[in-house]
């Protein structure tokens, strides 16, 4: 097998070159025995065999989550679960470096991004650790009813699955653990295809700090391994973050045994600047809005409406800061951008640029695959602009998950907010202005589940994120989060 050439810095996990699911605390190859191929796509070197579980696989997991649930970790103290998630967050800080190198390899995400990830992933579980022991029901003042007294119990859901997209791998691992350890339920975890690593060695991590045996559980396979987890009856939950495509698919699943469902779905996000705008700070912020991780971002804005009166020099800075932009080598610290996560993708992204200039659009930078000696291996397409483009094309409607940005113009704040919100989507915004009045009407009027005002891209484990329309349902991330893995029990007690 070729061996991955990162040096000193290549992850200890890679050197079993196959790598079994984990279950019950255990890694375990599929019963199956079948395996797929993991690659790195700046490269294509092979990084790791992994197993491939169905659903038969997916019913061994979900029974280890069962047995978890009704197992001690269902009459462990809030206190004790809290203080296994704070050494939890140690330890994944402690290994972040491995944590982000597995991600890099494995999504070609630039290092440099993905250690970013650190403080997050950290704040995360605290901010879940802090909200294991705030968890507890109401006494409740009867509206009609003499001589009762009534109260709530929480109660953990029991087990969730959790199915997760390629985009941000160790990110979203933690963002579904957290409100699982906090509330007490337990896990099987479906990490995407695409980029299973991080979530095993993110599991062992979980073992390592105490959490019991099954409480956890890593199944990497195919969508068909998501599909059979989104219908096992013994499921309880699904979060699912991934597509409004398989989106569509996992509501349909989960409606026989009426699973709890949140699902965090696609966007085509505007991000819109009014003549106002400090433009020093929205001029590479409306870039790295759309080419941050190769555009591979759920929340990535891709509609960029620039106020009339000053599109033409806004586009000028713009094409020339996105002509500055580093696209290559992810290892290598001055990268800003790598390649795109697959050949599938690559052949995607580069099927809705022909449509654009097919449908009338010019490439005002970019365009094109990238190649040359460091490109040739991989899958790194130019940061793209598009510009005589009306929101009528291909490209300004669906989402493209690339490096592509459609630009456009308006004259009024009502032009920009009609024109913002005529899309199927819903999940961010970004307005830049100096107006607070302006700031204010965006904000209320923007149909989206994220305003960003002066910023972009901002998340934080106290503030809810998700999505509007077919964006998703559900919010991720604030004080109501862990709801979403609670039921809500009354009890009555008749006074007589
Ligand atoms: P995807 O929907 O193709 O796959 C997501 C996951 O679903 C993978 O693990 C996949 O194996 C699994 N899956 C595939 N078919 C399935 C089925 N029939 N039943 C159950 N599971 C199935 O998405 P992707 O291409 O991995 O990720 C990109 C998408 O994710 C984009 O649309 C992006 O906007 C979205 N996303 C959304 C958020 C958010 O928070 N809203 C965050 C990140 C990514």
């Amino acid at each position: 097998m070729e061996m991955i050439k990162v040096g000193a810095r290549r992850p200890a996990m890679l050197d079993r070159p196959q790598q079994e699911m984990l279950i019950d605390g255990q890694r375990v190859p599929a019963l199956s025995g079948k395996t797929f191929e993991t690659r790195n796509p700046a490269t294509g070197e092979l990084l790791a065999i992994v197993a491939d579980g169905d659903a038969q696989d997916v019913d061994r997991a979900v029974k280890s989550a069962r047995a978890a649930f009704e197992g001690p970790w269902s009459r462990m103290k809030a206190v004790e679960r809290q203080r296994i998630m704070l050494r939890l967050a140690d330890l994944v800080e402690d290994h972040y470096e491995e944590l982000a190198m597995l991600d890099t390899l494995d999504l070609g995400a630039p290092y440099s991004r993905t250690m970013l990830g650190k403080a997050r992933a950290g704040a995360l579980l605290r901010y879940y650790a802090g909200q294991a022991t705030l968890i507890a029901g109401e006494t409740l003042p009867n509206a009609a009813m003499g001589d009762v007294i009534s109260h709530t119990l929480k109660e953990p859901i029991g087990v969730v699955a959790a199915i997760n997209p390629w985009n941000g791998p160790v990110g979203m691992s933690v963002w579904k653990a957290g409100p699982v350890l906090a509330s007490g339920c337990t896990l099987v975890m479906k990490p995407a295809e695409q980029t299973p690593l991080s979530a095993l060695r993110f599991g062992e991590l979980c073992l390592e700090a105490g959490v019991p045996p099954g409480v956890i559980n890593i199944l990497t396979g195919q969508g068909a391994a998501g599909a059979a987890l989104s219908a096992h009856p013994d499921v309880d939950k699904i979060a699912f973050t991934g597509s409004t495509g398989v989106g569509e698919k996992i509501l349909h699943a989960a409606a026989g045994t009426m699973k709890r469902v949140t699902v965090e779905l696609g966007g085509k996000s505007p991000n819109i600047v009014f003549a106002d705008a400090d433009l020093d700070k929205a001029v590479p912020a409306a870039a790295m809005a759309v080419f941050a991780n190769s555009g591979q971002i759920c929340s990535a804005g891709t509609r960029l409406f620039v106020q009339s009166s000053i599109r033409e020099e806004f586009m000028e800075r713009l094409a020339a800061f996105t002509r500055t932009i580093k696209v290559g080598d992810p290892l290598d610290p001055e990268t800003q951008i790598g390649p795109v996560v697959s050949a599938p993708q690559m052949d995607k992204i580069l099927a809705y640029i022909e449509s654009a200039t097919r449908e009338g659009g010019e490439a005002l930078v970019g365009g094109k695959r990238m190649s040359g000696v460091g490109y040739d291996d991989g899958f790194f397409i130019e940061p793209t602009i598009f510009t005589g483009l009306d929101d009528t094309m291909t490209i300004v409607r669906e989402e493209i998950f690339g490096p592509v940005l459609s630009a456009l113009s308006f004259d009024t704040i009502e032009e920009a907010l009609q024109r913002a919100n005529a899309t199927e989507f819903g999940l961010a915004s970004g307005v830049w202005t100096s107006n607070l009045t302006t700031a204010h009407r965006m904000a209320r009027g923007i149909r989206a589940g994220s305003v960003w005002i002066n910023c972009y891209q901002m998340l934080d484990p106290g503030v809810p994120f998700g999505g509007y329309k077919m964006s998703g349902f559900g919010r991720e991330s604030g004080p109501h989060h862990i709801e979403d893995y609670l039921e809500t029990k009354s009890v009555w007690i008749k006074l007589d």
